[in-house]
């Protein structure tokens, strides 16, 4: 009846959090686009840097440093191969997507002028709203918004209207973290360049479930978080054209991202030092490799293919709970399921899930905008892993029942 090619028993024996209980239950882990369990792979990368190599990069002469840089150097290579940029280079660390975006963001200060207009949608995750809107403030250029359909998908015959001469530049996310949907970003991307504005495209929620080619989209901007593919928190990857990177101006000052530092005048570090200012999570890049690395051996088709089996199947069983709705219920989306139930609160039902050991997420999932549009204080969202069952969507199914069962 299930078609996986992947042994997920032998799967979950490399992610130690999953054989443990909560509330006197076997944990079932559905909060993967908040963040994703950990393989011993990435930890063991972790504890392998710690123990043998810790030093600090790029400065030291001595073997240690060398073999951190040359570490932290191989990761980056890593993350530059799997999402197809031509440079090393280009690939800038960050501590995730919401620092990548604050950095392009702030750069653009320097080219934008008063009635200049930014293009944002309407299903963004604050963090690729607000450091636009502060832009703004500071420069005068205006926010413009792609309004959301009946079905949570973007309007573009309303982008194609938004978009003008004065467009500087153009962020959406390509995958939604609130509904799963995937965005049409070829369309976008090009629509855009068409009046000359840029694109910078927050893949945090996409990347754990395919795998953009940075120069078949031919995008200026793409933006990733380690900690939803499977790495460590704290760190993620800017992507940057690099002719792009050499007109920004550096985000932060410090050590590591100067050439010469005089009182009189100060020149920075070649790409891509020159944004990476102090010391960085240098164990973390390190896991963020080993992350790639795993996924890359299970296999993006095989994750996506399990994965949306998964989703299809919870999707089927919840429409036949009387009163539930499911926002962005649409074909082409990964699997994420976000939904209420007529006259419940999403809290008492995420707060009852729990105590069953099934961990959902419920709230505005850092996206107010969207609820507002549905006029909701949030939903209750499951999001699935290629290393979740069948068998959890069950107990997932079971216990939304019997939640909502008691609730009502
Ligand atoms: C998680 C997420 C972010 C924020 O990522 P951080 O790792 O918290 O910086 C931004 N956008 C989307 C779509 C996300 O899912």
């Amino acid at each position: 009846m299930y078609s996986t090619t992947l042994d997920i028993t032998q799967i979950r024996a490399d992610f130690p959090i999953l054989q443990r209980q909560v509330n006197g239950q076997p944990l079932v882990y559905l909060d993967n686009a908040a963040t994703s369990q950990t393989p011993l792979a990435v930890i063991d990368a972790i504890s392998d840097y710690y123990k043998h190599t810790n030093a600090n990069i790029h400065r030291g002469v001595h073997a240690l440093s060398q073999e951190a840089t040359d570490e932290f150097e191989a990761a980056r290579q890593k993350i530059q191969t799997h999402f197809n940029a031509a440079k090393a280079h280009e690939i800038i660390f960050t501590s995730g997507t919401t620092h990548s975006i604050n950095l392009v963001a702030n750069g653009f200060a320097s080219f934008l002028e008063k009635g200049d207009e930014l293009i944002v949608s309407e299903l963004e995750h604050h963090a690729n709203i607000v450091p636009w809107q502060m832009l703004c403030e500071r420069t005068g250029a205006q926010l413009k918004v792609i309004p959301i359909t009946e079905n949570g998908t973007l309007d573009m015959s309303v982008y194609a209207d938004l978009l003008g001469a004065r467009t500087k530049v153009v962020f959406v996310n390509h995958v939604s973290n609130a509904l799963g949907i995937i965005n049409p970003i070829e369309e976008i991307i090009e629509k855009a360049h068409a009046v000359g504005a840029a694109v910078l495209i927050d893949g945090a929620q996409a990347t754990p479930h395919m795998v953009p080619d940075v120069q078949a989209l031919d995008v200026e901007f793409y933006t990733t978080s380690a900690h939803k593919i499977c790495g460590p928190t704290g760190i993620g990857a800017l992507y940057g054209k690099e002719a792009w990177l050499r007109k920004l101006p550096p985000y932060q000052g410090g050590g590591e991202m100067i050439d010469q530092v005089t009182f009189e005048k100060t020149t920075y570090a070649d790409l891509p030092h020159k944004f990476e200012a102090g010391t960085p999570n240098i164990a973390g890049g390190v896991g963020f490799g080993a992350a790639i690395d795993y996924m890359n051996n299970i296999g993006f088709d095989a994750i996506a293919a399990h994965e949306n089996d998964l989703m299809r199947h919870a999707t089927k069983k919840l429409k036949k709970i009387e009163g539930l709705h499911i926002y962005g219920d649409v074909e082409n989306k990964v699997a994420v399921i976000s939904f209420n139930v007529e006259g419940l609160h999403p809290y008492d039902i995420g707060t009852l899930l729990d105590k069953m050991g099934i961990a959902v997420r419920t709230g505005h999932h850092c996206c107010q905008p969207i609820m507002d549009h549905f006029q909701i204080p949030g939903t209750v969202r499951a999001s699935f892993a290629f290393y979740n069952t069948h068998e959890e969507v069950e107990r997932f199914i079971a216990g939304v029942e019997k939640a909502v069962g008691m609730l009502r």
